[in-house]
């Protein structure tokens, strides 16, 4: 990776290690930014795809602000160094605590997804005698193809505010006198790979924009389109910026306001791997495992979604692939990285690369098996350095007792 040996962090790190390539990440944002350039636009990563202090930092530096979905990732983009400013904090289910801490902080905007949310909103405003920039996260209903997990624009799932309760959304918020509605916004999804369900749901957008506008509405500036867009994983063919942008731009340039954008799986997604070593071939049932030291719990997608992930050896051996399993040590039967796998004949302490792991890979990762979570490793061009260290099995323990019930 890079000039890196992935070899070498391997022996250094140990396995399983994620691996980071900055350089792959500051690509997609210039060149997502670069295709934007017609409209006035801020990017802001969505900080839940890979929410590492050193990649926080590396987005910072490159000039874009932070879409969030929790207290703890306003706190993690606080200590990255972003400016209040340039945080939009979105989710269905903030709490109040949340609430108050980014009312206290003063983001760049809440999204709100519902009337209730709304409510709790404008008192907080009120009692702490603030303004507070909200923006109403529309859901468009829209149908994307994406798996129904990761699908968040239709009417009927939990996400934003349903268009029948626009009027009343826009009507609360312009009453609240703590609240000043900024921003329309809305997000369709995760690994989208069609241009129309975000033509059509921009298209719902504006339209809500302009009788906005119409209504008088000044302090609207911002139309948020939300993240989602794709990255190829094995044969996919996701739009490139600059077709997502050449249908975008001519729909959203009329309404004369910012353009907000929060991708998060296309800034990061490619751009890391996971490091495992080979630990063990069996046979069982006419087929072949191969047994690895990462798991489920390092690595979730593909038993959660049944997601694809390239697995490639470090160093190549050659010879004649055959399909195998790819299991980890996890105690479940779901727990593999890959099924029915053509690769060639790797052995016991051969590392192999999982690709693609950039995004949701991390920040999803879990301690089951009381098995401590990865290191990740961040690699510029001929350096690498560990942006978090493997977690230990006395961190695991930190803040049990053995007997509570005695002491
Ligand atoms: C998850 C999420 C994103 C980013 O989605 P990607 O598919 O990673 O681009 C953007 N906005 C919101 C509100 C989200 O919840």
């Amino acid at each position: 990776m890079g000039e890196v040996s992935l070899a070498t962090i391997a022996e250094s790190v140990g396995t399983p290690a994620y691996v980071y390539n900055v350089d792959v990440i500051r690509d997609r944002y210039r060149r997502l930014d670069a295709a934007f350039a017609a409209v006035p636009h801020r990017i802001h990563y969505a900080a839940k795809a890979n929410s590492t202090l050193a990649v926080l930092r590396l987005f910072r530096d490159l000039g874009a602000g932070a879409d969030i979905v929790s207290g703890g990732e306003l706190a993690r983009c606080l200590t990255a160094g972003f400016s209040p400013e340039r945080i939009v904090f979105s989710g269905v289910g903030k709490t109040d605590e949340e609430l108050e801490a980014a009312v206290a902080n003063d983001v760049g905007a809440i999204h709100v997804e519902s009337l209730d949310e709304l409510a709790i909103l404008g008192a907080i405003a009120e009692r702490r005698g603030r303004a507070v920039r909200v923006g109403i996260r529309v859901n468009p209903d829209v149908l994307t193809e994406t798996h129904p997990f990761i699908s968040t624009g239709q009417q009927g799932i939990k996400f934003g505010v349903p268009m029948d309760q626009m009027d009343e959304a826009v009507r609360r918020v312009t009453e609240q006198p703590g609240l000043r509605l900024t921003t329309l916004a809305m997000h369709l999804g995760s690994q989208l790979l069609d241009l129309e369900p975000y033509a059509a749901g921009v298209r719902r957008l504006v339209e809500r924009v302009v009788e906005l506008q119409q209504q008088g509405i000044e302090t609207l500036n911002v139309v948020d389109i939300g993240g989602g867009l794709g990255i190829r994983y094995f044969d996919e063919q996701p739009p490139e910026p600059e077709e997502l942008s050449a249908v975008l731009v001519p729909l959203l340039l009329p309404t004369g306001l910012t353009v907000h954008l929060e991708p998060g799986r296309f800034l990061v997604g490619s751009a890391g791997l996971l490091l495992t070593r080979v630990l063990y071939r069996k046979h069982s049932g006419g087929k072949g495992f191969l047994v690895v030291d990462c798991g489920m719990n390092d690595l979730v997608r593909p038993s959660r979604y049944g997601a694809y992930h390239d697995i490639v050896e470090v160093r190549p051996r050659g010879g004649e692939e055959v399909p195998v399993d790819v299991v980890g040590p996890v105690c479940e039967t779901g727990d593999f990285l890959a099924l029915d796998r053509p690769l060639p004949p790797v052995e016991r302490g051969d590392v192999l690369a999982v690709l693609g792991a950039g995004a949701y890979g991390f920040v999803m990762a879990s301690s089951y098996n009381s098995r401590p979570r990865p290191p990740e490793v961040l690699v510029d061009g001929a350096r690498w350095t560990i942006g978090r260290q493997r977690e230990t099995v006395e961190d695991l323990m930190r803040g049990e007792s053995v007997a509570p019930i005695d002491d």
